[in-house]
């Protein structure tokens, strides 16, 4: 009720959800109770989440933010939500994104965009919350929730984290199921935790995670406890400072906060150790081809036929245009032209299978510097959260957030950032921890370190 009664005070000016789902979220509550007084408590019983609106869910309207999905009822539950209810959590309703999870402002969602509940010092100037998680994120930060589930192609999970002041992991691609999560690029989207601590995100990634047959890119392996990782410390561990993340123009802010979390890891008894990842400056444009192609794949199925909106046309032809005129954004439809230009016959080689290598690229250089380093420490974003006018009219001022979190996507590497100072003005700042392949525990011991 505590958290209900937030979401009717605040959503209104903060839009983070698209849907609220009172009525069912007191009757889990309810059974979260019963199941607490008889002594079954699970490791979520009670705990009220966000479920970002890419989650399909049994019965309750699932929109990607899209008007093309507006009125799409699931008949069906992905398994990341499964796996939350199995373990006892309450769910508050749907969370608003940029439309598809394309963006990094939630300033494309259909449902309108998602307000930071922070603001910069003596400043009533609204601000972005990042994207394309924004709501789950905001939720968060505002407290209308306590936890919330994100996802993460380019740095969805944590720039948002980043810019609304609290914690959010992407894990291993493969570590958690996709199946049932609307896809925007298949072989870089991850599905993962955002909430106000380290610790948090490590228990609801525990729930979060496991095998699924029903996703063929599913990994099976055993689910370790995240939780005790946290504890485990720092002492002896090697954390690589890679030197292509200082980017000319850097705010000092940002560089200052890099140099104050390597002096907390060395005060907690890790070495850090100068690295080089050689290939990082191909990463962005590797991912805006990369992402794109997979999504205007993807997005063919968005019809007007198979699911939600449907525009009448004198023809099949003619119904499948109207339907995706009618139903998709700017963005997204930028995104599929792209795709399909860096797809098509002419440019194939040069685009996307170009792309590609450098994506192998990208990835041996993080396998050589595992041969030095237990994780990394970068920062999450280039900037502090924005005004919501801000870079709105150029696409790629918008794509440079993206800067420092795509390397993960494309490698398939855990990264989780940690909310880990102020700017000047008062807006929170996070630190990303990269890690190797399944090996979440040390990221998150690291995280624990700097939080
Ligand atoms: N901002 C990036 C994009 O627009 C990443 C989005 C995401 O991770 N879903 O593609």
């Amino acid at each position: 009720r505590t958290y209900l009664s937030a979401v009717e005070a605040l959503n209104p000016r903060i839009n983070a959800y698209i849907t609220v789902t009172a009525e069912a979220a007191l009757e889990q509550a309810k059974a979260a109770e019963a199941a607490l007084a008889k002594g079954e408590a699970k490791p979520l019983t009670g705990i009220p989440l966000a479920i970002k609106d890419l989650f399909c869910t049994t019965g309750i309207r699932t929109t990607a933010a899209s008007k093309i999905l507006g009125n799409f009822v699931p008949p069906y539950e992905s398994t990341v939500t499964a796996n939350l209810l199995r373990d006892g959590a309450v769910f508050l309703g749907k969370a608003n994104l940029d439309e598809f999870a394309m963006g990094s402002s939630n300033a494309t969602s259909a449902f309108g965009g998602v307000e930071n509940p922070w603001k910069r010092q003596n400043s009533d100037a609204a601000l972005v919350p990042g994207g394309s998680s924004g709501g789950s994120a905001a939720a968060v930060a505002a407290r209308m929730a306590l936890g919330a589930t994100a996802t993460d192609t380019g740095g969805s999970i944590r720039q948002p984290a980043a810019f609304c002041g609290i914690a959010g992991i992407k894990p291993t691609y493969g570590r958690v199921s996709r199946f049932g999560t609307v896809a925007f690029a298949s072989s870089l989207d991850q599905a993962g935790p955002v909430a106000r601590t380290v610790e948090d995100c490590a228990i609801l990634l525990g729930s979060m995670s496991g095998f699924d047959p029903k996703d063929s890119t599913s990994a099976d392996m055993p689910v370790p406890d995240f939780a005790a990782a946290c504890k485990r410390g720092v002492k002896g561990l090697r954390i690589g400072i890679p030197k292509e993340y200082r980017l000319p123009g850097m705010p000092a802010e940002i560089e200052a906060l890099w140099q104050q979390g390597i002096a907390w890891l060395k005060e907690a008894g890790a070495e850090t150790v100068d690295i080089s990842l050689p290939h990082t400056q191909y990463a962005l444009p590797t991912y805006y081809i990369v992402a794109p192609a997979e999504a205007s794949s993807n997005l063919a199925r968005y019809d007007g036929v198979r699911f939600g909106l449907r525009e009448d046309g004198v023809d099949l032809k003619d119904l499948y245009e109207r339907t995706r005129r009618a139903g998709f954004g700017e963005e997204v439809r930028r995104r599929i032209m792209i795709g399909t230009y860096v797809l098509s016959a002419g440019y194939y080689d040069a685009y996307y299978l170009k792309a590609q290598k450098i994506r192998t690229l990208i990835k041996r250089d993080f396998d050589e510097a595992w041969g030095k380093v237990d994780a990394i420490l970068t920062p999450a974003t280039p900037s502090a959260a924005f005004g919501r006018d801000e870079k709105r009219d150029d696409p790629v001022a918008m794509y440079l957030n993206d800067v420092f979190t795509v390397t993960a996507n494309l490698a398939g590497i855990p990264g989780l950032s940690v909310p880990a100072g102020l700017d000047a003005q008062g807006l929170p700042l996070g630190l990303q921890v990269l890690g190797k392949s399944f090996d979440e525990e040390t990221v998150f011991a690291v995280g624990r370190a700097i939080e």
